[in-house]
């Protein structure tokens, strides 16, 4: 079984024998109240779960296939992405204990880390994105608890050495958690890697419709898991059946679409790094890229996002360009069938260090559409972009 791709894997697991006439997917059960035939029965635990607070058919499918692809003795799905990020960090953190992350964390996760976990007593510091793994190991003090990863990072893309820090983390006892939203659980597997804790946006990738919000969390070590388990029970943090069984749909064609995607992304990214308007692409997935031999080196694909730093320009430039793109959405998120577009200058001044970026940073992703017609609009895009900078040179009437 497992030497098949998950691919077939995914798929597989759908069409297996010996449970009866069925339908191919499970059935949606929206329950608060589970019913029972007898006082006796209604004590009875091995009967499967007693209150819709436990998860469900289609909870427990995705949560099996999840496990599964992430290489976990189990993996539990939380209302959100964010929530992945924010339930170990609570279950593992203690007041007086500190947490080291890069600078590059995903907004919202660092907004947790500063307000929340900061009013109880738990410290963070940053190490820089793209700091050397010896210099973000002797960062860890003797309060340390938790290395969070997140690589590549959030708006730059800056890939660490993941088996280097957690297997330097594992040697000093300190947990590693990772943010692997860009990995999919399918580019990367971090507990194969010797990561504590794998987490990622459900609500990316593997929902893959831009229509729900969820997160999972996937650990290979009971220690571990254990305290977690017990704080989302104690949270009470379960998702909606409608939405587990979305993203179970979703799950069975990840591969196809994250392959395709990515390789349209590369596609978009090399014509864009050819244009004079363009002074980089950050894209670890895109050969001559910063960051691309650590990527060669440990993934097996690549999502479908990268940042666009343009030659210099300004908000009024981006901001014309994204307004003459018709194929590109303007909205936030990524991992959708839908191709995006987002002007991320601004975000860059809540980190400690802000990268001296060369222009104007934008950030794509790309979708499923024909990566020529993508192009196309992006050409458009880009006259625009032009043509608002010559305005600027005119002089005013
Ligand atoms: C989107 C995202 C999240 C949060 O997911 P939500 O479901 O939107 O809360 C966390 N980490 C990364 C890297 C993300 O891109």
């Amino acid at each position: 079984m497992s030497d098949r791709t998950d691919r077939t894997r995914l798929i597989a697991s759908a069409t297996r024998r010996g449970r009866g006439r069925r339908a191919v997917a499970p059935a949606i059960e929206r329950a608060s109240t589970l019913l029972n035939d007898s006082p006796d029965a209604m004590r009875d635990e091995s009967r499967g779960p007693v209150y819709g607070i436990e998860d469900l058919s289609a909870a427990r499918e995705l949560r099996a296939l999840l496990a599964e692809l992430e290489g976990a003795i189990d993996a539990w799905l939380v209302p959100s992405g964010l929530a992945a990020v924010t339930a170990p960090l609570t279950a593992l953190l203690r007041p007086g204990d500190a947490v080291l992350t890069t600078d590059a964390l995903y907004g919202p996760s660092r907004r947790f880390l500063k307000r929340h976990m900061g009013a109880r007593g738990v410290t963070t510091a940053f190490h820089a994105p793209d700091a050397a793994t010896d210099d973000i190991l002797a960062a860890l003090t003797d309060r340390t608890r938790v290395l969070l990863i997140e690589s590549p990072g959030s708006l730059t893309f800056d890939m660490l050495d993941i088996p280097a820090l957690a297997a330097g983390c594992r040697a000093r006892g300190v947990l590693t958690v990772m943010d692997n939203t860009w990995g999919a659980g399918l580019a990367f597997r971090p507990l194969a890697w010797g990561v504590d804790v794998s987490v990622q946006a459900v609500t990316k990738y593997v929902a893959g419709h831009s229509d729900l919000l969820m997160g999972s969390i996937a650990v290979a070590d009971p220690a571990v898991g254990r305290p977690i388990a017990e704080t989302l029970e104690d949270l009470g943090w379960r998702v909606s059946p409608d939405d587990a069984w979305l993203a179970l749909r979703g799950l069975r064609t990840l591969p196809l679409r994250y392959a395709e995607q990515a390789r349209s992304a590369l596609v978009v990214a090399e014509w864009l790094r050819a244009r004079p308007e363009v002074a980089d692409i950050l894209y670890p997935a895109l050969p001559g890229s910063t960051g691309h031999d650590l990527w060669k080196r440990d993934y097996a694909g690549a999502a479908s996002i990268f940042g666009v730093v343009m030659q210099g320009g300004d908000e009024a430039a981006a901001h014309a360009l994204m307004a003459a793109l018709e194929l590109f959405g303007l909205g936030y998120s990524w991992g959708g069938f839908e191709s995006l577009i987002t002007h991320e200058t601004g975000q860059l001044a809540g980190r400690k260090a802000p990268p001296e970026l060369a222009g104007q940073l934008l950030r794509l992703h790309v979708g499923l559409e024909e990566p020529a017609d993508l192009i196309a609009d992006l050409e458009v895009g880009l006259a625009a972009w032009r043509a608002q900078q010559d305005s600027n040179l005119q002089p005013s009437a």
